[in-house]
């Protein structure tokens, strides 16, 4: 059945904009509120408890019409620890479902669960705020992360593995003594760490967690509620609240800013999703023949440019920016959701958290959007919305190779691209407008692991030259113009192989084995090398405002290309302020000497040595190593004697 919902006369008539969707607890009572206008009746009913094999019904108490098509019931007593659903008629159909708001749920989140959210709060989180706050998208080094890798090899030396828990370790290390999880990130520099989703996913059976289960997690299926694996008890609705909560504090505790993976753009389950269950078909796009729209090649795509649906996302959004302290937001698929629901949920919390940062996918997919002059939030369209940023798979594809590919790129000796790189470099990605809207990264968890496809891509390549391929691709990123981004692990020449050891190239639901971050290689003195060097990458950005511009008008005015250096090399003049910098990229496997402009110039980044300490110094001209990255940094005292 059809309701006309993308209608404005739909719209008009059951746009509801009270906070108070969901369970609202206090002591005295529990205020519940649905939408649901297409419901001929409403109830909710209690539980003793969130598993839903359990027939442990305690009440079912019946819910009065209410505006905008909302049901409304109020139940008096303190309910703190019952478990509740809702329950609708819809077309002479009984239908039962968890709370779309739902803030805690029961194993498997079958069950809302009623709670004093306060409660969850550990001590001190009245204190806690993003300690990267004040500073800008550029400013950012984002560390991409999956909760379970983190943690799960028992080289990590973490005790509470593929938890919450283990995210707030400190002081494990490797056998060989190298410090790993927490302490690891916070010595390689980076500013953010972006989780995986680490909402409700359905995808691992929470009721069994003994078994060997692993999913990157992006099926969701409570939008509010953190996901019950990675907590230590999943059965009770607070304690993974508190565990996040716990982690994310610790992480801020250590100077790292917390960004959360957030997948509205498709539901787990599309009829089955509980709001499609209670307002049957609402959330989700449908065709003209009522076929559910599958852009993103989940079964289904978020119909965003409804009014109740736009509303739901921006709520979500800006709830877990308070309650869990967030201090940014990664978007799978943004370019299936459109620009108006992009601007209001960056509006909305900018207002009060200017801090926090936006990006997502902008690819161009077909979808079946359900009104007309409807905008998607792509590559294309960035200029629409310029509070978000976009991933660059253009300087992702020029460094590596092409994606679902093979073959190699720019640091793997494919000539025909030095142009792209150094547009890509001056955060001239053909998607985007400036560095603040352009996400570089040349690995994350999709496909190859940036090792896996140099080694692929190059198979002659000893492991000394692929690890110097991998070093210009890190070099080239982490000192481009934009937002650098990188994939946990990459730093360690991350790998992802099966028991064979063969390449695994999509790993979505591959066993820890594969998936793990193996700490142990750190013990490996190659691969620290090229820790340091990471770490190094790093502290040099940092140190140099030029590299960190924010405009696309700043970057032509300060950054010079160097031309007619072949098809292997990229080389830049930086003059922003007091400040210059050159930069040369050399992807030829032959040492190649580089004309400087005048004056002294002091080396930090040179053959697999970067940093903020000087190396040599360099007059007149320089060399660059075969397959490596050169910068220096002009004197000051010379330029004040000229
Ligand atoms: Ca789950």
């Amino acid at each position: 059945m059809t309701y006309g919902y993308s209608t404005g006369r739909f719209e008009k008539k059951y746009t509801y904009r009270g906070g108070d969707l969901g369970a609202v607890w206090e002591p005295e009572g529990t205020t519940f509120r649905l939408w649901a206008p297409t419901a001929a009746a409403a109830a909710v009913c209690l539980y003793a408890g969130g598993d839903p094999a359990r027939s442990d019904r305690t009440a079912r108490v019946p819910m009065r019409p209410d505006v905008r098509g909302t049901w409304l019931a109020r139940i008096p007593g303190d309910l703190r620890g019952v478990y509740y659903t809702f329950e609708v008629t819809v077309d002479g159909e009984r239908r039962e479902a968890v709370d779309p708001y739902a803030r805690a749920v029961g194993v498997n989140g079958r069950r809302g669960m009623i709670l004093d959210l306060a409660s969850t709060d550990p001590p001190g989180w009245e204190g806690d705020t993003n300690p990267q706050a004040g500073r800008g998208y550029t400013d950012a080094v984002i560390y991409e992360l999956h909760v379970r890798d983190l943690s799960c090899h028992e080289s990590s030396g973490i005790r509470n593995r593929g938890k919450f828990a283990g995210l707030a370790e400190t002081g494990a290390v490797t056998p060989g003594g190298h410090p790993t999880g927490l302490d690891h990130i916070r010595a390689l520099g980076v500013t953010h760490v972006h989780l995986l989703p680490i909402y409700d996913y359905g995808s691992v059976d929470e009721a069994a967690p003994g078994a060997p289960q692993y999913n990157w997690g992006y099926d969701p299926v409570n939008f509010n509620a953190p996901e019950g694996s990675y907590s230590s008890d999943p059965f009770d609705g607070a304690v993974r609240i508190r565990e996040l909560k716990e982690a994310i504090q610790a992480l801020h505790r250590k100077g790292l800013g917390v960004i959360m993976d957030v997948v509205y753009n498709h539901v787990y389950e599309t009829e089955d999703f509980c709001f499609n269950r209670l307002v049957p078909g609402y959330f989700s796009r449908t065709d003209r023949a009522g076929n559910y729209s599958n852009g993103s090649c989940c079964g289904n795509d978020t119909a965003t440019e409804r009014s109740m649906v736009r509303r739901y996302i921006v709520d979500s959004v800006k709830y877990w920016c308070d309650e869990y302290h967030l201090d940014g937001f990664r978007f799978d698929l943004a370019g299936l959701i459109d620009t108006d629901t992009v601007n209001e949920i960056v509006e909305k919390v900018h207002a009060s958290r200017p801090d926090v940062l936006f990006y997502g996918e902008g690819w161009t997919m077909p979808t079946a959007v359900t009104k007309r002059g409807v905008s998607l939030a792509t590559q294309t369209n960035s200029r629409l919305t310029p509070g978000f940023a976009y991933f660059s798979d253009t300087i992702r594809d020029a460094l590596r190779g092409r994606f679902n590919e093979r073959g190699p790129g720019f640091v793997g000796g494919k000539t025909g691209l030095a142009a792209t790189v150094e547009a890509c470099w001056m955060g001239e990605a053909p998607c985007c407008g400036s560095p603040e809207q352009t996400v570089n990264y040349v690995s994350c968890h999709d496909n190859h692991t940036l090792f896996d496809r140099i080694c692929l891509s190059r198979p002659d390549a000893s492991p000394e030259e692929a690890a110097r391929m991998n070093r210009l691709a890190a070099a080239i990123c982490l000192t481009a113009q934009g937002i650098p981004f990188l994939q946990a692990g990459e730093e360690l020449l991350r790998m992802k192989r099966d028991s064979r050891g063969r390449v695994v190239e999509n790993s979505y639901k591959s066993p820890d084995a594969v998936n793990a971050i193996r700490w142990s290689d750190l013990d490996d003195p190659a691969v620290h090398r090229v820790f340091d060097y990471y770490r190094g990458l790093i502290a040099f950005r940092k140190a140099h405002p030029a590299l960190r511009l924010t405009t696309a008008a700043a970057v032509r005015e300060s950054v010079r290309p160097v031309r007619g250096l072949g098809e292997h090399m990229v080389a830049f003049e930086v003059a922003e302020g007091e400040e210059r910098l050159f930069l040369a990229f050399n992807a030829e496997d032959r040492e190649r000497t580089v004309p400087l402009p005048g004056g002294t110039w002091d080396v930090y980044i040179s053959g697999d040595t970067a940093g903020t300490g000087a190396l040599g110094t360099a007059e007149g001209s320089a060399r660059v190593e075969p397959v490596s990255a050169l910068a220096l940094v002009r004197r000051r005292e010379v330029q004040d004697e000229i």
